[in-house]
């Protein structure tokens, strides 16, 4: 099996003022400046990018950003591109998170645009899927997460897939406080790196790192990190505090 570093990813969402979110950064640089068991990274709002960066820069914490568009410049009011990510720090860009799919019409077909935009940049994309809780009870998860990889990754090439990271997490454990068994997490994560293995190669799917989101608390992390197929957890609620979510970084 392939060494999968694990990667410990807070998304701070709408969360945090410029000096809020500089204040949380330089906390947390100094609480996981010894942890080398997992890389950390932390998104921010668009406003607190470059002054996280400022906080973070040559430390072991990197940066990403919470959604992107994927024209390269102009007329697109309120949207900020990939240049624009990279010029502010930004390694990683987190994308199709099930927010901006229920409330702002992101597709498939959005999310497959953006990855290619990211990739071509040289952004590492975080491409989140994940069921409803009607769609789990109508035992439709994997058929659903079948469809989101299917047409998030269409025309990503093998090459191009190299540095993609997966997050799964289903909706119904986001923000509610009702976390997946490690079981039921285990069974998706293992699904997604045969769906990986069986269209784009073995080796591949070894080295793709899945992440877990959802409810992920300091108290539930070591289990779901034990899982063989769990690489790694995206956070949001526990993120927000410096000391909650270095407990999580040091599982
Ligand atoms: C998230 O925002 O990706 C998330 C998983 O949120 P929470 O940890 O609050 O459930």
């Amino acid at each position: 099996m392939a060494d999968r570093k694990p990667l410990i990813a807070g998304n701070w969402k709408m969360y945090k003022t410029v000096s809020e979110a500089f204040e949380t950064a330089e906390k947390l640089v100094g609480l996981v400046k010894d942890v080398d068991q997992a890389e950390v990274m932390i998104a921010p709002p668009f406003t607190a990018l470059a002054p996280v960066f400022a906080a973070v820069q040559g430390t072991n914490v990197t940066l990403g950003a919470q959604n992107l568009y994927w024209e390269a410049e102009g007329a697109y009011t309120g949207e900020i591109s990939t240049s624009m990510l990279r010029s502010a720090g930004c390694t990683h860009v987190i994308i199709g998170h099930s927010e901006r799919r229920q409330y702002f019409g992101e597709t498939d077909e959005s999310v497959n645009k953006k990855v290619k935009a990211a990739v071509t940049a040289g952004l590492i994309p975080v491409m989140c899927v994940g069921e409803s809780e009607q769609e789990r009870d109508d035992n439709k998860t994997f058929s659903v997460l079948d469809k989101q990889v299917k047409i998030g990754l269409e025309g990503l090439s093998l090459e191009d897939a190299a540095t993609l990271v997966i997050a799964y997490e289903p909706i119904w454990a986001i923000g509610t406080g009702k976390t997946a068994t490690k079981e039921q997490a285990q069974d998706v994560h293992r699904y997604l790196r045969e769906w990986i293995g069986n269209n784009y190669s073995a080796a591949l799917a070894d080295s793709l790192r899945i992440l877990y989101g959802g409810s992920v608390k300091p108290d539930n992390v070591s289990a779901l990190m034990a899982q063989p197929d769990v690489d790694g957890a995206l956070v949001g609620g526990a993120s927000l505090d410096a000391d909650t979510f270095s407990q999580i970084v040091k599982f």
